[in-house]
């Protein structure tokens, strides 16, 4: 608090969790002052660790274990952090739903993912670069032209309607309606790059 105190906000978020601001959660001094929860929690530890290496809640309970207050920030309002997590969400059961599939073709598949590779057109992520042995081969394939936009007949693809994306561009390019082209999400990727 003292080195947040001395440096400042943004050269304490640079210093201890990589420039990125906190999303939701400050920690309270005695005189009601907000820190960067995650960042603080980071900058205790010798050697230094990272936000990415914990999880919110091993800092709140780290700081609340100390008797530090936690506010939670989402958007202008504050509220108590402890009612955030303490929400609870009913999930899991079974129910039966009829829909309308639409037919894909895994062969096609399978020959635009030899013919271009395993790697994100995109952005240029290997599975297996990352995550080894278990991320060989995978990739996602995109449909330039997307499948929704054919009429209930069908039509024929050709190994060009196809593009290797990794799961998170994809989602990008169809976040959507209207997706983007795997240029315009390069171009993007370059620019917040
Ligand atoms: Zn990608």
């Amino acid at each position: 608090m003292t080195e947040f105190r001395r440096i400042g906000q943004h050269e304490f978020l640079a210093r201890y969790a990589n420039s990125r601001p906190p999303v939701r959660f400050y920690v309270l001094d005695d005189d009601g002052r907000p820190y960067p929860m995650k960042a603080l929690w980071a900058a205790s530890f010798i050697p230094r660790i990272m936000p990415r290496h914990f999880n919110s809640s091993d800092a709140i309970a780290g700081f609340k274990a100390r008797g530090y207050e936690i506010a939670s920030l989402p958007g202008s309002s504050i509220e108590d952090a402890s009612a955030v997590l303490d929400f609870q969400a009913h999930e899991g059961e079974r129910y039966l739903a009829e829909v309308i599939r639409i037919r894909r073709n895994a062969r096609i598949v399978a020959e635009a993912k030899a013919h271009y590779g395993a790697i994100c057109q995109a952005c240029d992520f290997d599975f297996e670069e990352f995550y080894g042995e278990r991320g060989r081969d995978f990739i996602e394939c995109h449909h330039v032209d997307p499948l929704y936009g054919r009429d209930g007949e069908g039509e024929v693809t050709t190994i060009e309607d196809l593009a290797m994306l990794c799961s998170n561009c994809h989602r990008m390019v169809h976040r959507t309606k209207l997706c983007l082209t795997v240029d315009e999400l390069r171009e993007m990727i370059d620019k917040a790059a």
